[in-house]
């Protein structure tokens, strides 16, 4: 599973951080992460929940932020977001000259740590 390998870096990602900056559990970690990852959101807070025990995320807990798809035409100038977790051809021209720019990111936003 896709989501699992990703909550177990995050951990350890977020883990490292939580104790080189002196602290020794986290609360909570805020996610961002762009409607085009692929990945599926319950999916990752339960490989979250399932990979944090023994680990200073042992209670923290996993907040997502879905960002949408947005990108511009390059026929017709359009810019567009989109909910789709995939988008083809420009809304307003059918052109399938597009450019996504954003929905592909996976990011932490920040934590709250003890
Ligand atoms: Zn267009």
């Amino acid at each position: 599973m896709h989501e699992a390998s990703i909550a177990m870096s995050l951990i350890e990602t977020v883990s490292e951080l939580c104790l080189k900056e002196g602290y020794h559990s986290i609360e909570s970690v805020r996610l961002k992460v762009g409607k085009a990852a692929g990945l599926l959101p319950d999916a990752l807070v339960f490989a979250f929940d399932m990979a944090k025990a023994g680990t200073p995320a042992s209670q923290a807990e996993l907040i997502i932020e879905y960002i949408p798809i947005g990108g511009f035409c390059r026929e017709c100038g359009t810019q567009f977001e989109s909910e789709e977790r995939y988008i083809f051809s420009c809304p307003e021209c059918n052109s399938g000259a597009i450019k996504i720019t954003r929905g592909n990111e996976m990011q932490i936003i920040d934590m709250e740590v003890n």
